[in-house]
């Protein structure tokens, strides 16, 4: 273990530590080599690479990079399955295929979250207790409109697409698998999905649970390999994308099926504003705040990333918040009391450190709690800047990382209009006493989801996605099967 580099402005620790709670790994039986799922077997690769755990650097096991060809195969087989079958079942049918998954995942639950840990590097309590639960909700959510679309759609006679080609990123690798794969399935499309490069184990795993709910071979196909299989998926003969990941490559696969017959939806990044007024329960909004920016290690989309503080509260605020923060425990992502696990890859680790420093050399001021981080793996303690001006680059570009920006205002229009000054609209948060003061705000913040006296909720039911670089389409409630849907 090494101290995290000294800052003049670190607070003492708490003097004590917690006793190590690991959580026990032999419940995950890893395959020393992974194949391609397509239609329903395990294909040999041609190519693989290495996966590995962020937290420790150590090897889990061989992966595929599909190739152009092997994609192919993916989507011809999940061509078979929509024209064979699948697309004519009654919707009480495919719901209970859906109901099965979600059983399996929940009485898997441990099996994935610490997999989803160990491969991804986020805290299992996280795993066990967001990610899990929330991807099994999902299919639980879309088992039951399955056989609803003529009532969610009235008068509008709802056909499934055919093949859905889907990439995810990184950050939630089951619970974006179950954001894509549960809507497509209940609206009678098949479908092949691409993993991120960096963890492709729980996607691999979700194989052995379609197989144990007997789902018909080619319905779901697995391609794992970094962005050149993605880029071969879009290219391919499918007839819907759906992207999550960087504006970046999202602008890229736009431009790529530009004039194509594919119907695209993109959910991209973000760069949210959480607002405090000086009338909100400042404790609360404290929680709030850390767990807008530091859940996840801060790899999160929809992030808390700038703090907007009215200027009669901001010392408070940071006092309370740098306390907090001093309480976060930063290790072990199998550990059950760990907080901030460990920053998924080196590229990204370097991308966080490059942005830190922009910001330092910018003039904004530092904050990091004495933490102690393990040597070997990929780690970065959660970070605070204030005096931060809104041209800084880190108050303007996505981080990805548990960095939070601090900003100031005196009136409520002031907020709105810092909090609107980004390219981005995914989401937002305000932290008020007063529900007029809510409605007010929400109404003018534009961003897809606006969170009040709360932050990172989630519900199947609830529609997500954003505006301008944060992308289009919305994934979940009714708003999400219409992006999987034609009507007639
Ligand atoms: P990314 O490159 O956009 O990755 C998202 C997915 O797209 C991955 O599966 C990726 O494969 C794949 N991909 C890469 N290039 C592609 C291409 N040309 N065509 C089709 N698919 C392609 O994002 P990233 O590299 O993981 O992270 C970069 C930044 O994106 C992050 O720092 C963050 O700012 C943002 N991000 C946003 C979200 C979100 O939830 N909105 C999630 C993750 C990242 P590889 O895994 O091989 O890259
Ligand atoms: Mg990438």
């Amino acid at each position: 273990m090494t101290d995290v580099e000294k800052r003049e402005t670190a607070v003492a620790g708490p003097g004590w530590d917690y006793a190590p709670a690991p959580e026990a790994r032999d419940v995950v039986q890893l395959r020393e080599r992974y194949g391609l799922f397509v239609g329903g077997e395990w294909l040999e690769p041609t190519e693989t690479y290495t996966t590995i755990s962020p937290a420790t650097e150590e090897p889990l096991a061989e992966i595929a990079q599909a190739t152009p060809e092997e994609v192919a195969r993916a989507v011809a087989a999940a061509r078979e399955a929509f024209e064979n079958g699948w697309s004519a079942l009654p919707g009480s049918e495919r719901a209970k295929y859906l109901f099965r998954i979600a059983r399996i995942l929940q009485e898997r639950a441990r099996e994935f979250a610490v997999l989803e840990s160990l491969n991804g590097g986020k805290p299992i309590k996280e795993s066990r207790d967001v990610d899990v639960p929330l991807a099994a909700a999902h299919f639980f959510y879309h088992a039951g409109w399955a056989d609803k679309l003529e009532y969610a759609f009235p008068n509008r006679r709802p056909q499934p697409l055919g093949v859905a080609g889907q990439i995810i990123p990184w950050n939630f690798p089951l619970l974006m698998l179950a954001w894509k794969i549960a809507p497509a399935l209940a609206s009678g499309n098949t479908v092949v999905l691409k993993p991120a490069e960096t963890t492709p184990l729980s996607a691999l795993l979700f194989c052995d649970v379609l197989r144990q709910a007997e789902l018909p071979p080619g319905v779901v196909n697995i391609v794992t390999g970094d962005g050149r299989a993605g880029a071969a998926l879009v290219e391919s003969p499918v007839d819907k994308i759906a992207f999550t990941g960087s504006t970046e490559v999202g602008k890229a696969i736009q431009r790529q099926l530009a004039g194509k017959h594919v119907k695209l939806t993109l959910e991209l990044g973000g760069k949210a504003a959480n607002v405090i007024f000086d009338d909100a329960a400042i404790d609360q909004a404290v929680e709030g705040i850390v767990n807008g920016i530091y859940f996840n290690q801060g790899h999160v989309c929809c992030a808390g990333s700038r703090l907007f503080v009215q200027e009669s509260v901001v010392e408070d605020v940071i006092r309370k918040l740098k306390r907090r923060m001093g309480t976060l425990r930063v290790g072990d992502p199998l550990d059950k009391n760990t907080d901030v696990g460990a920053i998924n890859s080196r590229q990204q680790l370097e991308k966080i450190q490059e942005l830190v420093a922009s910001g330092e050399e910018e003039g904004a001021q530092i904050f990091q709690p004495a933490c102690r981080l393990p040597e070997k793996g990929y780690w970065f303690a959660p970070t605070v800047f204030t005096d931060v001006a809104q041209s800084y680059r880190i108050a303007q570009e996505e981080i990805f990382g548990p960095v939070l920006s601090v900003l100031t205002f005196r009136t409520p229009e002031e907020a709105l209009e810092k909090a609107n000054n980004t390219p981005y609209g995914l989401s937002a948060g305000v932290w008020t006493e007063k529900g007029s003061r809510i409605l007010w705000m929400a109404e003018r913040l534009r961003a897809g989801v606006v969170w009040a006296n709360t932050y990172n909720r989630f519900d199947p039911a609830s529609p997500f996605g954003g505006y301008r670089e944060s992308g289009f389409g919305r994934e979940g409630g009714r708003h999400g099967l219409e992006g999987y849907l034609r009507f007639e």
